[in-house]
Formats: structure tokens, C-alpha cells, sequence
């Protein structure tokens, strides 16, 4: 029924929306492009919904979202990830995995084989949009895309223009999207025949051969996570963020699948954003103007926001449907694990209009501990804070397929040294000295395992860590005891309303107490193994905090 509206509606818009904007050719034509015929300009997302299924690139399921699939990748591929490397990165990027060096010279053949590729195309999508909600760190961004979905991605993550604000638009950075771009490795000088390239001289991220859309949204965060710590003076965060009706701000630091974006769906705070926000002196913006949000094992029951998000606008990847429906079958994992969907940010009930927020009065470190070993909630000291940010903790389960179902550690500094070119130093000292200032309540949240490590324990229930979040939000475990983990050091606290006393402590819930402490001990070498690398350039009191074994 929901279909046959959204049909209606369609008609409707296409009939009184004006017609499409023209794209100024001279733009065009400045950046080396020759295709000037068949640009679609700010189209609406109707018209991309349209346009997709024109192609055969996507459908609607029932409750009219359009579902695509992104081709060959369907999440990053960070080790095909490239910096350019030149004067301005020269000295400035912290060179590592993560931040991969490449010649200007192969930036140019692979920028001048990517404008050939767009001449040759039969059409093309170019859209214009905003990051960063406060308007004194906005950053205009121009999107070309050869896939109508990449567009729309772009129009659902990215803060939209209004038609004034497009009159005087010249943008800052250009992104170019092309999946359908084959490169040779060998000519290139990359990995493999795909790319994503970042030029902080020519302002420029260039996607080749990859249609996942992550890879837009992560590239504009890494030049953000470089531009405002180094030019501004502003921190930048892998965070999701909400606000309390007493106006208080939470943010939610955590590796992927660890929570931020679930956990700040909270019906009773208002949404600032689910994944990317700077911290400036008197406020926390989000870079973005909307949400990606796993879908994998979603239900209406424990997402019910996420859930009801998947309507008209919103854009689901690699999901499959049941056999002869277009129903989703969210529990499919054929494509991927990391199926999604994406969405303005309006799409949530109660979003923050604009996605500002105060200081944070407190932060949550989210970590998904596969070895049952962290506690669910607990309270850190600024010293623990930052060696926990620092470390930046998780652990995942590897390789189901084969067979291996032991947990993986990663410890990611900052939480997302994927998108960081600087330092981790430079973004945790501005946090440490911040939280310092602020006073800020440091809460570390396990939404991981519990009752024994993965293939013996659970996942703990969600529905109880929104219930230990809500109570830390509340103040309400400011009135309650607390004892000292014995290896980690963080405080426990020994009661939280809603939540079954025996839980808090992790010891409690496993059968076989040995176990749990040589599995406490065995996760705390990987912490002090982790941490030799930042040793030398902490404070005593950060390596006070450290475990001990
Ligand atoms: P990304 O950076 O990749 O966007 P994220 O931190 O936003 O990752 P989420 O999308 O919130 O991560 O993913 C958390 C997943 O874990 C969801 O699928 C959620 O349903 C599931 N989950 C299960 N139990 C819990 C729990 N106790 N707390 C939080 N999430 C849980
Ligand atoms: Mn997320």
C-alpha cells in the first residue's frame, strides 16, 4: 500500500517540481571534461530513484526504498586507499597503513583516465553539497558520479543546498565517483585495478573501480580529519552524537559495528549525527547530513528509528530479498555481512535541526569485546580515558566462513586510524586536554560479549546497554557503589536500574572463573603489546592507567 503512495507521490513531484537545473558547462569544462550532453544537475532523489530503475540498477522493495547493489565491493578497501604525495602532505601526513603514498605522477594518468572514461559516458550525475553544519567550517563539495545510486548517496549523507545557496556555490573539493573505471595496476601505480585517491593539492578525491559508496563518505571524513585539526584548530572524531532534553551532549566514540549508530537512535534524545563530528571551543557539529546505518539482523523491534527509516529516499545496498518478494530479508548475509542503508538525517523522528550540539557533558567509548572479558558499563579516570582512545579496542570474530570462530583484537588508535592522516597523537592530545577542561564523564561500554567469549557467551542484550547508557546519561549511576576491575582498573559500578545486578560484573556471568581471569590477563598483554608504540610520548599518568598483569 505504502508502494502504491510513494507511487502517486512520484508523479506528483515530477509533475510540480521544476525542471532540472542546468550545470554550468564552463565548470565542466575547467576540470577537463568534454561530455557536456546529458548531465543530470542537483536532480531530486525522484528523479535518481527514477533514472536507477530506468537503468535496471536498483528496484524498490515494499516499503518503497530503493535497493541496489554496489558490484564487486561492498565495504572499503582501505589498502587501495592512496594520499597523494607532495609538498603540502610531504611532512603533515603520518605515513602508514593506512596512509598510503602516491607519485603525482600517477595521479595525473589516473585522473586523465578517469576524464576519459567520463567523456566516453552516455550520461552523467553531478550534484553539489555541504559538509560540516556549522556554517563556519562548511566545506563545498561537487560530486560526479557515473552511477545515478552514487548521487543519491550523496544527496542522503551530505548537507543539501537550498536553491539560494546554490546560486553563489564554487566548490572547495571535487569527488569523483566511477565504478565502471578499470585501471591497470602496473600503469598506475596501485594494488590493484581499483583506487580511491586523495589530492590535497588538486582538492580532489578520485574513486575508481569500487561503486561502494562508503568509500565517498570516508574520503570526504579523512580530508575533514586532516583540514580541521591542522588548519582550524578544531578536533574531528569518528563519533556518533545526541542531545538530552536538558540540552546536555553525548558523544560515541567506537570502531565499526560497535554501536554508534544504534546506540544514538535514542527515542529520547534528539540525533545530532550517527558517525562524524568535530568538537570546536563552544560546540560538536556533524560533518554530515545523514545516516548509514547497518542493516544486517535489523528488526523493528530492537531498531524500531533504523527500521522505519527504510522508506521512500532511502537508499539499501546489497540486501537480498525472499524468494519471489520485495521484502527484505534482513537475517541475509549472501551479498555481505555489511548490507546498509542510508538517509537524511529527517528521516529519524526526533533529529537535531542543525546537527549542532554543546560541549559533551559525557563520552562513551564503545567496544564490541568478542572476548567477554570487558565490562559492560564502566567509569574511567582521565588518565584511563586516555589510554583507552589511544588504544582504541575492539574485537571481532574472524573468519566464520572457515570455520575459525576465535576473536580477533584491533586496536585502532583514535577509534579510526583509517581515516586519520595526522598523527594519533595530535587528535588524542586535543581530546585530553578538552576533557580535561569539561570535566567530561568517561564511560567505557562493552556491547560486545558477555557470559563467556565468543562460542560459549552471548552478545549482550541491547536492550540492556541502552538501559546502562540512559542510567549513566541520568546521572543515576553517579548514586550508586562501585569496585575496581582488577586488571583493567575501571570502576564497576555493583548496581544499574533495569539491568540484572549479576551482569555488571563479567567475572559473575562466566561459568568457569579461571577462565575469565587468564582471559582478562590474556587481553590486558594485548593492551600493554598494543600501547609499547605510544609509550615514550604519554604522560605517566596515561601509562599509569595501563593494566596490569
Ligand atoms: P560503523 O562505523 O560501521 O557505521 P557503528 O559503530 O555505527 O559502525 P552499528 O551500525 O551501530 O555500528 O552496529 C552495531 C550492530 O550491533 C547493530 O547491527 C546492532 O543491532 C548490533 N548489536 C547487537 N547487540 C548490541 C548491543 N548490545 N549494543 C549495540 N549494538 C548491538
Ligand atoms: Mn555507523
Amino acid at each position: 500500500m505504502r508502494f502504491l503512495y510513494y507511487f502517486c507521490g512520484l508523479i506528483k513531484d515530477c509533475l510540480s517540481v521544476p525542471t532540472t537545473m542546468v550545470f554550468p558547462t564552463r565548470h565542466l569544462l575547467k576540470l577537463g571534461l568534454r561530455n557536456t550532453e546529458n548531465i543530470h544537475y542537483q536532480s531530486s532523489p525522484e528523479e535518481l530513484i527514477a533514472d536507477t530503475l530506468r537503468l535496471g540498477e536498483g528496484v524498490l522493495n515494499d516499503t518503497g526504498a530503493l535497493v541496489i547493489k554496489t558490484g564487486e565491493f561492498t565495504g572499503r578497501c582501505p589498502k587501495d586507499k592512496f594520499t597523494v604525495l607532495d609538498e603540502i602532505t610531504k611532512d603533515t601526513v603520518h605515513w602508514n597503513d593506512f596512509n598510503i603514498p602516491l607519485e603525482p605522477k600517477y595521479f595525473d594518468i589516473i585522473f586523465q583516465k578517469m576524464l576519459d572514461y567520463i567523456n566516453a559516458l552516455p550520461e552523467l550525475w553531478i550534484r553539489d553539497g555541504f559538509a560540516c553544519a556549522d556554517p563556519r567550517y562548511r566545506l563545498n563539495v561537487r560530486t560526479v558520479n557515473e552511477k545515478p545510486w552514487n548521487n543519491q548517496f550523496f544527496y542522503n549523507m551530505f548537507l543539501r543546498p537550498t536553491d539560494e545557496e546554490l546560486e553563489d556555490f564554487t566548490p572547495d573539493w571535487h569527488v569523483f565517483s566511477v565504478p565502471g573505471l578499470t585501471l591497470d595496476s602496473k600503469e598506475c601505480g596501485i594494488r590493484h585495478h581499483n583506487a580511491a585517491v586523495v589530492s590535497f593539492k588538486h582538492k580532489m578525491i578520485l574513486i575508481a573501480g569500487s561503486g561502494y559508496t562508503g568509500e565517498t563518505k570516508k574520503g570526504i571524513f579523512t580530508i575533514l580529519n586532516y583540514i580541521l585539526p591542522h588548519e582550524k584548530n578544531v578536533l574531528s572524531m569518528h563519533c556518533s552524537a545526541n542531545i538530552g532534553k536538558k540540552g546536555d551532549t553525548a558523544i560515541f566514540f567506537g570502531l565499526s559495528g560497535t554501536g554508534k549508530t544504534t546506540l544514538s537512535a535514542d527515542p529520547n534524545r534528539k540525533l545530532i549525527g550517527d558517525d562524524e563530528h568535530a568538537w570546536t571551543d563552544d560546540n560538536v557539529f556533524n560533518f554530515e547530513g545523514g545516516c548509514y546505518a547497518k542493516t544486517i539482523n535489523l528488526t523493528e523491534e530492537k531498531e524500531p528509528d533504523i527500521f522505519n527509516a527504510i522508506r521512500p529516499g532511502a537508499l539499501v545496498e546489497n540486501v537480498k530479498f525472499f524468494p519471489g518478494t520485495n521484502n527484505i530479508n534482513f537475517d541475509d548475509a549472501s551479498i555481505t555481512e555489511n548490507t546498509r542503508v542510508s538517509y537524511p538525517l529527517d528521516f529519524i523522528n526526533n533529529a537535531a535541526e542543525p546537527s549542532i550540539g554543546g560541549i559533551p557533558k559525557n563520552i562513551f567509548f564503545l567496544t564490541c569485546d568478542a572476548f567477554g572479558v570487558l565490562p559492560p558499563i564502566s567509569r574511567l579516570t582521565p588518565g584511563q580515558a586516555m589510554y583507552q582512545f589511544i588504544s582504541g579496542y575492539t574485537a571481532k570474530v574472524a573468519g566464520t566462513e572457515a570455520g575459525v570462530t576465535e576473536p580477533k583484537s584491533t586496536f585502532s588508535a583514535c577509534f579510526g586510524a583509517p581515516f586519520l592522516p595526522l598523527h594519533p597523537g595530535v587528535y588524542a592530545k586535543m581530546l585530553g586536554k578538552k576533557m580535561q577542561e569539561h570535566k567530561v564523564n568517561v564511560w567505557l561500554v562493552n556491547t560486545g560479549w558477555t557470559g563467556g567469549e565468543y562460542g560459549t557467551g552471548n552478545r549482550i542484550k541491547l536492550k540492556y546497554t541502552r538501559q546502562m547508557i540512559s542510567a549513566a546519561l541520568e546521572g543515576k549511576l553517579d548514586k550508586v557503589g562501585y569496585e575496581k576491575h582488577p586488571v583493567f582498573g575501571m570502576e564497576v559500578p555493583v548496581e544499574c536500574e533495569g539491568v540484572p545486578a549479576e551482569i555488571l560484573n563479567p567475572r559473575n556471568t562466566w561459568e568457569d572463573k579461571n577462565a575469565y581471569d587468564e582471559k582478562s590477563k590474556y587481553l590486558a598483554k594485548l593492551f600493554i603489546k598494543n600501547f609499547e608504540k605510544y609509550a615514550a610520548g604519554v604522560s605517566s599518568e596515561i601509562l599509569a592507567a595501563a593494566p596490569s598483569v
